[in-house]
């Protein structure tokens, strides 16, 4: 089946209803992501397909959550190849609105907070960031909702279709400060949606995928691999059930001159607050979260690791 794209928020509720009722569809998945696709959204892509009777993919770049205009400008986009990644995955309707259609009254006066688990690590870096990213997921999780039930005596064993049907939406732990705003905010407002994440997925040397590696230099991104080397570092001392040696991977990081490190730190996976310091000098046992943001020449990257043990 080919993908088919939908500009308009009434295109995308008639044609995702038209689609779940041909399919006798039970469950609908949503994809949100801003373009530029590459592998790490085929696997949300993929992963939605696998769940869901219909699958979504919105394409949107959000001007709400970027704090310079430059950088907003400089937002690859690349449409056809989006939707040739897309389709290739089976999702059934792309979702590529204007800035008009998800603002049309400009910008919203009424906006979603993300509080103090929206000020630090990237918030601290990039104010105002979380508020536009989780006001536009909290549009977009609105226009991908799936129709209510069927209308009643529809079903081929002739019983009313009032279930409501299921719904899931799907974000990458690349982005793992906004993956876990997104779940405190779908639980704090109760959004009637299961929010999926998907593991990071990496190029074979283990830096991870990004839009903005493009925009690295052969010599930088060479550099930039200190990242994930870092990051495995701590996660073969969890695995071993070692302290963790946040200062050696720091070292690691510091010890390359084209990377600037902001910061690098491990957190608790769902409240981000660093672990305390007990836990880099004792064996490692739980579930943490390693952190890291940098800049590479102009490039800032970010990348974590779930850390278990
Ligand atoms: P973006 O288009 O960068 O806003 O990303 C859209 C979605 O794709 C977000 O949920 C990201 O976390 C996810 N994503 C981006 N890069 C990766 C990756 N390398 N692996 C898994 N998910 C990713």
């Amino acid at each position: 089946m080919s993908i088919q794209l939908v500009t308009t928020v009434a295109g995308l509720r008639a044609e995702s209803a038209r689609l779940l009722r041909s399919r006798n569809g039970v469950s609908q998945g949503l994809v949100p992501t801003m373009g530029a696709l590459h592998e790490g959204h085929a696997a949300l892509a993929h992963t939605a397909v696998e769940q869901n009777d219909v699958v979504v993919a919105s394409i949107f770049v959000n001007p709400l959550q970027f704090g310079d205009a430059v950088d907003l400008d400089r937002y690859p986009r690349t449409l056809d190849a989006d939707l040739a990644l897309l389709e290739e995955q089976g999702v059934d309707l792309a979702f590529a609105p204007s800035v008009e259609e998800v603002y049309p009254g400009g910008e919203p006066l009424v906006r979603i907070t993300s509080g103090r688990l929206g000020e630090k690590w990237e918030g601290a870096s990039r104010p105002g960031h979380f508020d536009g990213a989780l006001t536009v997921v909290a549009k977009l999780l609105h226009y991908g909702m799936p129709a209510a039930g069927l209308p009643s005596g529809s079903l081929p064993d002739g019983s009313s279709g009032a279930a409501l049907p299921a719904y899931r939406a799907y974000f990458g732990q690349k982005d793992a400060q906004q993956l876990a705003l997104v779940r405190r905010m779908a639980a704090d407002l109760n959004f009637p949606v299961e929010i999926v994440g998907v593991p990071t997925v990496r190029s074979d040397d283990g830096l991870a995928l990004s839009s903005r590696n493009r925009f690295l230099s052969d010599e930088e991104r060479e550099a930039a691999l200190v990242l994930s080397r870092a990051l495995r570092l701590l996660e073969e001392r969890a695995n071993a059930h070692e302290p963790l040696d946040v200062e050696s991977a720091q070292a690691m990081i510091e010890s390359q001159p084209l990377v600037a490190l902001d910061y690098f730190d491990v957190v608790d996976p769902g409240s981000l607050e660093p672990l305390a310091e007990n836990c880099r000098e004792t064996p490692f046992r739980g579930e943490a979260l390693a952190l890291i943001a940098a800049k590479v020449g102009p490039v800032r990257l970010i990348d974590n690791m779930p850390l278990s043990s």
